[in-house]
């Protein structure tokens, strides 16, 4: 499976988890079909660390926004931590609402070639 073009990679082929923003630690890929008023010619995936697949496995929402919050900050430092946990989970509801099919592990060959590019 080919890997979307949008996946965030730094200058060191580090994956960010796209639902926590913690780095070098996407490992699992959830495919999700494009929201309304999107259009692609291929899948859309979302990379995930560890910990936050767990937490969609189990559908624990709200744990899944509070760790955003704590690992990226998600939203402008000004606003409160309350504030900031809506902004996170109404970025992961384009995630809950979109996802398709079944979660997989990262290939080895495609953590070296992401690495490598
Ligand atoms: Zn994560």
């Amino acid at each position: 499976m080919r890997l979307p073009e949008f996946v965030v990679v730094d200058d060191e082929g580090h994956r960010w988890c796209d639902l926590c923003g913690y780095p070098n630690v996407a490992a699992w890929v959830h495919p999700t079909r494009p929201l309304d008023g999107e259009y692609s010619i291929r899948p859309f995936y979302w990379l995930v660390c560890e910990e936050c697949h767990r937490l969609v496995r189990e559908t624990r929402r709200d744990e899944l926004a509070e760790r955003a919050v704590d690992v990226h900050g998600d939203g402008i430092g000004i606003l409160d931590r309350p504030t900031r946990v809506v902004c996170a989970r109404a970025r992961h509801d384009d995630f809950w609402a979109a996802r398709e099919g079944f979660s997989r592990r990262l290939t080895p060959e495609e953590l070296r070639v992401e690495a490598s590019s």
